[in-house]
């Protein structure tokens, strides 16, 4: 039967491998293991098993689960990577330590404004809509250069870099392209000055095609908890 301390170690070998094909250091890509759905103990075996940072997408269900695993909150980075309403912020700027889904100035004004001043930054990412879905949350890519050099001057906040959820794609050539647009939009916003280090693209579907592209960040759901109800 499969366990989370198995399926982690799976996708640990998956993530050496691709940066094997891609020639990059194996540190350089983060397990970023999303657990939502999934209990509190499901995110004890996780940390048992090594890993550090956790993934998770609705708000209130995230804030139960850090009360309840507060012995932990030392040892876990947690990241929100699910849509955010304004009037959720000053939670998540009190309780999270990085959020991925950032779509607009204004909620990032408020992540920077509701951190309080005893906290390290608040880490940011931009989320793109990068396949150019009408249904998709995400700022268009070319909205993304005026908002993260916004971003970027905000004081409660540090602005770490980009984020996408591409639509699901067959072959390894057409998962890879939209994670390669990603990536390029990451290196020309560089190019402009901006001091950007991540990249949380790949999930349990698609993370050797994002890893070739540059990934930093993959956001592992299913392949370590199991499928979501
Ligand atoms: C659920 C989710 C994931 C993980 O997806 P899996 O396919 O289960 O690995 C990653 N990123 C985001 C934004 C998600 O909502």
């Amino acid at each position: 039967m499969a366990t989370i301390l198995g399926n982690i170690q799976q996708v640990r070998a998956r993530i050496a491998r691709a940066c094997d094909v891609a020639q990059r250091p194996v540190q350089s890509v983060t397990l970023l293991c999303v657990s939502k759905t999934f209990g509190p103990d499901a995110v004890r075996e996780a940390h048992a098993a090594g890993e550090r940072c956790f993934g998770e997408n609705y708000v209130q269900e995230a804030l139960d689960k850090i009360a309840a695993l507060a012995d932990l909150r030392g040892a876990i980075e947690w990241h929100l990577i699910g849509p955010l309403q304004s009037n959720k912020t000053r939670a998540v700027a009190e309780q999270f330590d990085w959020v991925h889904s950032v779509d607009r100035l204004k909620i990032a004004q408020r992540l920077s404004e509701q951190r309080p001043a005893n906290l390290p930054p608040l880490q940011l990412c931009l989320q793109v809509n990068i396949s150019g879905e009408a249904s998709k949350s995400g700022l268009a890519p070319a909205e993304v250069a005026d908002v993260a050099q916004a971003v970027a001057a905000l004081p409660g906040v540090r602005l770490r870099g980009l984020m996408a959820i591409p639509e699901p794609a067959g072959d390894l050539a057409a998962q890879r392209a939209p994670h390669r647009a990603l990536r390029e939009l990451f290196e020309s916003l560089r190019a402009q000055g901006l001091e950007l280090d991540t990249l949380s693209m790949g999930m349990s579907a698609d993370l050797e095609a994002a890893i070739l592209e540059g990934s930093t960040m993959v956001r592992v759901g299913s392949a370590i908890f199991g499928a979501r109800a």
